[in-house]
């Protein structure tokens, strides 16, 4: 998509668990080549919220249109298969393969993610390409240099920027991170900041999902602040934070 188009409209999506309304009525749009942030405090709905646009968990209400089309009834492969990459809250990956391996077969092995459709895409091309294609991922993210290394041998930080790596060989449109600067430090949140900024200037759509607001501020174009399940405040990244009703919901809780 050119810069600037719309990539994905979200418009109020809605998820009920029993009694607990988990998302209330979220709306926000992105466009190619935007970062936006998604913030808000623990239990805000921010994970709920990716997993409604994803396809992992179905909605209770609302639409979702991503390049125009809607993905509100489609499964969470057909979801991935359109352009939508995600990571996960937590690390999954195969601590004791190889990085490469886990760019190019842990797709196989995981039932959410849409790397799946990318990896069937690229059995029939073999498997050479398929590790040829994992590499050159790799290497788009700066981790050339740790191919045969095992996974679980990796930095935290490191292991989060190969989740990154293993969703972009699925050639994402748009890609759903979840507090990918979660308990890394200062330096490695400079090198994924790095990752993110390039990947915004090839023209990626990001959402992302972080608590560290120095990280969130400079990187993001545009921020939502969730609490309890509703969309709290909207605006560029300075507007947000000056807002009151946010400082009260981080503050005043
Ligand atoms: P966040 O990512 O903002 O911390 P979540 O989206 O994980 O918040 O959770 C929002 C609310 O929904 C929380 O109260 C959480 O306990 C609840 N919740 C999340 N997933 C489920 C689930 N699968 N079943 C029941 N309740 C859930
Ligand atoms: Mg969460």
């Amino acid at each position: 998509p050119e810069k600037g188009s719309l990539v994905l409209e979200v418009e109020g999506i809605r998820k009920v668990f029993g009694g607990l309304v988990a998302v209330n009525d979220i709306s926000f749009t992105l466009r190619a080549g935007e970062i936006m942030g998604l913030i808000g405090p623990n239990g805000a709905g921010k994970s709920t919220t990716f997993n409604l646009i994803t396809g992992v968990l179905p909605l209770t209400g609302g639409t979702v249109n991503f390049l125009g089309r809607r993905l509100d009834q489609l499964r969470s492969r057909e979801i991935a298969r359109l352009g939508v990459g995600r990571t996960f809250q937590h690390v999954q990956l195969l601590p004791t393969m190889t990085v490469l391996e886990n760019v190019a077969l842990g797709a196989h092995l995981r039932s959410n993610i849409g790397v799946l459709s990318a990896a069937l895409h690229l059995e029939r091309r073999g498997e050479a390409e398929l590790l040829h294609e994992a590499a050159r991922q790799l290497q788009r993210v700066g981790l050339g240099d740790y191919l045969y290394e095992q996974a679980g041998n990796l930095a935290l930080g490191q292991q989060r920027i190969l989740e990154i790596a293993r969703a972009l060989a699925a050639d994402p449109v748009l890609l759903l991170l979840d507090e990918p600067a979660a308990g890394l430090r200062y330096k490695e949140k400079q090198e994924l900041a790095q990752v993110l900024d390039q990947l915004r200037a090839e023209g990626m759509s990001i959402l992302l999902v972080e608590h560290d607001m120095d990280f969130v501020m400079s990187l993001t174009d545009h921020l939502v602040v969730m609490d309890f399940g509703t969309k709290l405040a909207e605006g560029l990244p300075a507007e947000v934070q000056s807002n009151p009703a946010v400082l009260e919901a981080y503050l005043g809780g």
